[in-house]
């Protein structure tokens, strides 16, 4: 506790918002002997525990049983009558999970000593915030309240679901659309196609998925569509109109889907309105997200802010290793000697297949490093030789010529997260191709395919 006036202010460290940067940052700041409230108004855990990562993965996973069911007959099983499925149960089960997180994030704060409020906080100015009829002061204040979801304006934009409703519908839409061509929209796309819904995915651009690997995109727009995605690129949607027994979607292509439910999966933007930071000079950059320093301050210094207030990679892990830097920054005797490395984020999209990649895209590596080789294996997986499936597994590695450095690795396929976040370790170590070949394979795996390809594919 360096520079803190502990007698002065009510709190050292008061936290708005109980996300997972949030909580992290309360729990690791009190165990170094800070004073620490978090208030939170809406549930414990934030996007990532309630509409996000964790009730995704649970989807994918209830997605994913549709083709077990398809491979299982190739390795003797009878599934005598078509197996059903009922969206209640899984929604159910999903939100009784959901609340034992909740009672485990509450449980951590209590532990670790921190105060929690169940209110909207404000915040007055640099070192006050406001809360229900309480005021509160602190040394510092972070700024942990996340993004929401944000829906363009156009005729029957009301009507379209954001990913904070699309977790609990009444009815399963039997017919679903979605709008979009990033994380959430391939994501969604292959839950409610994988749960049994004619599923329409509508992108903009020429082709989803922008910013990842190109082949990644092409090998997982083919999937996708082999598993029954319709797909319809280089088209938006132009109004959406309530009818009897749905909702009718045009296209800018002039065509029309008639459809249960709409997804607008079209980004997210920083949560802070109401939060009092304009009226503070808290200045933010041209997208909305507040500008930090290394040490994760804004302008205005007792302010701190973390996770996907500043347009950093809106991932949670990330928002994790904010609060901790934080708080070594902040509350600890020794800082960090470097500011955070924001290099080589590995991330999965839990599309079908699922994709994991970290770092540098073929494209990308072109560019950066000049000369480059590039290991590729587009195969099918040993499972799929008696299941029948068509689905195929995309393995690919980028190598700096001249270093030989490992500068990216992608994989599309079954559990590509698990597989990627291994390769990871060797990647952020700056391992070479010669390291991974010098690595004896695990057989009979398909990730053994990361160690054994030999010859590049390109240059
Ligand atoms: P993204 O920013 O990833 O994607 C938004 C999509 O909406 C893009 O395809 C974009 O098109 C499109 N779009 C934007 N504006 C419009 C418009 N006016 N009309 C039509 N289309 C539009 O946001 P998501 O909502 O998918 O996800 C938000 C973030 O959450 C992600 O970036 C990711 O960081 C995180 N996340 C991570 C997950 C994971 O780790 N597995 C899962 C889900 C979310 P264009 O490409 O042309 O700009």
């Amino acid at each position: 506790m360096s520079d803190l006036d502990t007698t002065t202010y009510d709190w050292d460290l008061f936290v708005i918002g109980a996300g997972s940067g949030g909580v992290r940052a309360a729990r690791t700041a009190a165990a170094t002997g800070a004073r620490v409230a978090v208030a939170e108004d809406r549930y414990l855990g934030g996007t990532c525990v309630n509409v996000g990562c964790v009730p995704k993965k649970l989807y994918s996973y209830a997605a994913h049983f549709r083709d077990a069911f398809e491979d299982a007959e190739g390795f003797g099983w009878r599934l005598d009558a078509a197996p059903t499925f009922d969206w209640p149960t899984l929604r159910d089960n999903k939100v009784g999970e959901i609340k034992r997180l909740n009672g485990i994030y509450a449980r951590l704060l209590d532990d670790a000593g921190v105060r929690l409020i169940n209110a909207r906080a404000r915040v007055l100015d640099a070192h006050r915030v406001a809360v229900g009829d309480e005021v509160h002061s602190a040394a510092k204040i972070l700024v942990a309240v996340g993004g929401w979801p944000w829906i363009p304006e156009f005729p029957g934009s009301e009507l379209a679901l954001s990913s904070n409703e699309v977790f609990d519908l009444d009815r399963f839409p039997e017919r679903f659309l979605v709008l979009g061509g990033g994380y959430i929209a391939v994501e969604f796309a292959s839950i409610f196609n994988g749960l049994g819904s004619e599923t329409h995915l509508i992108y903009r651009g020429e082709l989803f998925l922008r910013g990842f690997d190109r082949e990644v995109r092409e090998f997982t727009r083919d999937q996708m569509a082999a598993k029954g995605v319709d797909l319809r690129f280089d088209t938006n949607v132009e109004r959406i109109e309530r009818v009897e027994g749905g909702l009718v979607v045009t296209l800018t292509d002039g065509e029309t889907l008639e459809v249960d439910a709409v997804l607008a999966a079209t980004g997210r933007r920083p949560h802070l309105e109401g939060l009092g930071l304009e009226a503070l000079g808290v200045e933010l950059d041209d997208g909305g997200y507040i500008k930090v320093n290394d040490r994760l301050e804004s302008s205005v210094p007792s302010v701190l802010a973390l996770g996907d207030v500043i347009g950093g990679p809106e991932l949670t892990p990330v928002a994790l290793a904010e609060a901790m830097h934080l708080v070594r920054c902040h509350f600890e005797a020794t800082p960090p000697s470097a500011p955070l490395d924001y290099a080589n984020i590995p991330t999965a999209v839990f599309c079908h297949p699922n994709i994991g990649t970290v770092g540098l895209s073929e494209e990308e590596a072109r560019e950066r490093c000049g000369e480059i080789r590039v290991y590729s294996a587009d195969f099918r997986p040993m499972k799929h030789t008696l299941s029948g499936s068509s689905e195929r597994c995309l393995m690919k590695l980028i190598v700096d010529d001249k270093s030989d450095v490992v500068v990216g690795a992608h994989m599309v396929g079954e559990e590509a997260g698990e597989v990627i976040q291994g390769i990871a370790i060797a990647v952020k170590a700056g391992l070479t191709k010669a390291d991974f070949d010098a690595t004896v394979g695990i057989h009979p795996t398909g990730a053994e395919e990361f160690v054994t390809m030999r010859s590049p594919t390109r240059r």
